[in-house]
């Protein structure tokens, strides 16, 4: 569903004519070599484009404007071999829509101790090249990754990849349709919020559909669509079922095609439900969500939208990578002072894309909401490095908290617990990350992913350009409610400066 080499990032270096043709061809050629190195490697998850170095202000803002408008375009690599007189850069930088990365890198790894003469050091400038537009950049205010290194050197390779995953993330939500069949769980706060804002904030539009609409395309759903998917689950999952069961699961299977059929006409890529408005359908659907999130659609319970729209991101962002993304929620605590854990889960639906192995399909009943028994995927989820992310509202702007963890094996079988579960020890324990997530107003949803690190999303983030607070091995309680103060300030201010 999600094809990472449909995107594109161009890579623009930037000169002077004052070097004179014969420099400028090799400034040309040389960066027509990066760009092939790196879109040809392996470790970079989409198209590479190589575009003529710019040497004027006219051509870079049409080098920008280009970008803006190039549709597959996710961004821009911007590399100063030379030294680019950065007042050229106003214009196209001020109009540019599309995040860049500043690769400040330098063609030559090495000095030629022995041979260098001033037309090398006129050629291999990135040294205060980069730093004429990284002022520019900065006298902006833009926001921007720098990565610094040879462009051969795999950690150079790797930040870069991380960038452009973002990127295409961020490219991914603008235009993308969020659907909510139901609106938000009655009274509950943090999964309201400003769809307004979020659209002319992130790009993305989110929507309500009647749960009438929903149904009404289940109900065209024959018994040979049913059986077909039945089938399928039988294939995918361990299957052992009793009758009654079996009926649940072809009902199951019944609102997971009716489902696609609706969300694929629909255009959409991210949706939410919730249990307190299921007029006209038997089950919480729990099966098909947890199925619908494994070929990528984001996902968010109760009409948490918001979450919904960063598992999608979350989702396009781990393409092609190990470790699965979903949808989260911090559920239970073990608190013993040993080795204090977090069973995180849902009612039911978790993405079975973190599962180690074979998942279980079971029919269970649900102590909520009062419909029938609903099919839901059970499994455990292997050990691993993991991240928890969190979109909240502030009223005055967006926070993203960003907290890593380790997943780790629960202490024994969990034999009567009928939902998927993952243990995790957030960084740097629970007391300090479960306290400064509530006093950063953390959700208890999250986007969960074990493919992703915490630089995936403070690239996203900065995207997106919204407050992001990590929570990590070096937080501190009293540092946090610094930073906390500190951005409250910044985020009053910050638009001035604009
Ligand atoms: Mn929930």
């Amino acid at each position: 569903m999600i094809k990472l080499k449909d995107f594109e990032v161009w890579f623009v270096t930037g000169s002077q004519h004052l070097y004179g043709k014969e420099t400028l061809k090799q400034v040309d050629a040389d960066s027509k070599k990066i760009a092939e190195y790196l879109d040809k490697s392996a470790n970079i998850p989409c198209r590479v484009v190589f575009k003529p170095v710019v040497t004027t202000p006219d051509k870079i803002t049409s080098i920008c404007v280009k970008a803006n408008n190039a549709k597959n375009c996710v961004g821009l690599i911007t590399w100063m071999h030379t030294f680019s007189p950065a007042k050229m850069w106003i214009a196209g930088l001020s109009i540019l829509k599309k995040p860049f990365v500043h690769l400040h890198t330098q063609f030559n790894r090495d000095i030629p101790w022995k041979s260098i003469d001033m037309d090398f050091m006129n050629l291999n400038q990135s040294a205060h090249g980069g730093r004429e537009f990284g002022f520019i950049c900065s006298r902006m205010r833009k926001n921007r990754k720098v990565v610094v290194g040879h462009w051969q050197d795999p950690e150079v390779v790797e930040k870069l990849d991380i960038w452009m995953r973002a990127a295409c993330a961020w490219n991914d939500w603008q235009g993308m349709k969020v659907a909510r069949f139901g609106d938000n769980m009655r009274e509950v706060a943090v999964t309201e919020g400003d769809k307004v804002e979020a659209q002319k904030k992130f790009g993305y539009s989110v929507n309500g559909y009647g749960v009438g609409d929903l149904v009404a395309v289940i109900n065209k759903v024959d018994s040979k669509q049913i059986n077909s998917m039945v089938n399928q689950y039988k294939r995918d999952y361990k299957v052992k079922l009793t009758a009654a069961q079996l009926e649940a699961v072809r009902t199951s299977a019944q609102i997971e095609v009716g489902m696609r059929t609706f969300l694929e006409k629909g255009g959409f890529k991210a949706f939410t439900t919730t249990f307190e408005d299921l007029h006209g359908l038997v089950q919480l659907p729990g099966l098909p969500v947890q199925r619908l999130m494994a070929d990528g659609y984001g996902f968010g319970a109760e009409g948490d939208w918001k979450t919904a729209a960063l598992v999608r991101a979350m989702k396009v962002m781990a393409t092609g990578l190990n470790g699965g993304t979903s949808f989260m929620e911090d559920y239970t605590y073990h608190l013993d002072p040993k080795g204090m854990k977090v069973l995180g889960a849902h009612m039911l639906e978790v993405c079975p894309s973190i599962a180690s192995g074979k998942s279980s399909l079971e029919v269970h009943p649900l102590g909520i909401g009062g419909k029938a028994d609903p099919p839901r995927l059970v499994f455990n989820v292997p050990q691993g490095s993991g991240v928890n992310v969190s979109v909240m509202d502030m009223g005055n702007r967006f926070r993203m908290l960003i907290n890593p963890c380790k997943v780790v094996k629960p202490d024994a079988d969990l034999p009567k617990l009928p939902v998927a579960r993952v243990v995790w020890q957030p960084e740097p324990n629970l007391k300090v990350a479960a306290g400064a997530w509530i006093l950063g107003g953390g959700a208890h949803h999250t986007g969960f992913s074990m493919a992703l690190t915490a630089e995936h999303i403070e690239d996203f983030a900065e995207m997106a350009d919204i407050e992001y607070l990590m929570i990590d091995k070096n937080t501190t309680i009293s540092n946090f409610k610094k930073d906390i103060r500190t951005n409250e300030v910044y985020y009053m201010l910050a638009n001035g400066l604009k």
